[in-house]
């Protein structure tokens, strides 16, 4: 698989979180701290920084969705058909007995944020709370407003590298889960064959492995691929 279709949305919505964060930075600016009490401050900015993280993070659901169906129907050749957030696809032989089964890009999405991979929950679990929490302390201690700005400015690369990381591991999720709905047993690991390469990865070029016992990517960044393997 190639990361393209990832990198592409997520373009357009790296922009979307810019101008979340922006328009936050300017309605905060506009707060005058010194004439509320410490609750009130507290509140007002609590307020308006959990509207944006929700809209961030439920824009991001939405283009993980995205990537889960792209990278499926990416993998898998026995698609039947695709109808909104769902794609059949056959199981059986093409033309003999089969049995039509469905993709459900929402609820694999849905799963995939409850599941208990480590970079999963650093982004959707406790992290989001965490960040969130930061970012409003953060405000509120920064003492004038070009420290808010920066502490905001970093808010949003945290988020940016972390939703970017979802993107990625949604994106090869669903191209494994592709794979087994086609059948494919093995996969083999291919790495982008560089001087970027870490070790870990390097040592596993050329490996093959069962396509259920996979664990792709292995960190941040990664981005080592797989092909289809006949034993
Ligand atoms: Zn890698």
């Amino acid at each position: 698989m190639t990361y393209d279709y990832t990198d592409k949305l997520y373009k357009k919505y790296s922009l979307l979180i810019v101008r979340a964060f922006n328009s936050l930075n300017r309605e905060l600016q506009a707060l005058a701290f010194d004439e509320l009490n410490a609750g009130k401050a507290y509140k007002a900015v609590n307020e308006r920084v959990k509207k944006v993280y929700k809209k961030c993070y439920d824009e991001l659901i939405d283009i993980l969705i995205l990537f889960a169906l792209h990278y499926f129907e990416d993998s898998c050749d026995k698609i039947v058909q695709k109808k909104g957030n769902k794609i059949t696809y056959y199981v059986g032989k093409k033309d003999g007995f089969r049995k039509e089964k469905t993709f459900d890009a929402e609820k694999f999405v849905e799963d995939y944020v409850k599941t208990d991979n480590i970079i999963v929950k650093y982004i959707f679990d406790n992290e989001y709370e965490r960040k969130l929490t930061r970012a409003v302390e953060a405000i509120l201690t920064s003492g004038n407003k070009a420290e808010m700005k920066k502490e905001l400015d970093k808010a949003l690369r945290y988020w940016n590298r972390q939703a970017k990381q979802a993107g990625d591991n949604i994106s090869m999720e669903a191209y494994i889960e592709g794979f087994e709905a086609a059948g494919v047993e093995y996969v083999k690991w291919v790495t982008e064959k560089d001087e970027r390469v870490c070790p870990t990865c390097s040592a596993r070029d050329g490996k093959i492995y069962r396509i259920d016992k996979i664990i792709i990517p292995l960190h941040y960044n990664c981005r080592c691929n797989i092909v289809p393997y006949e034993k």
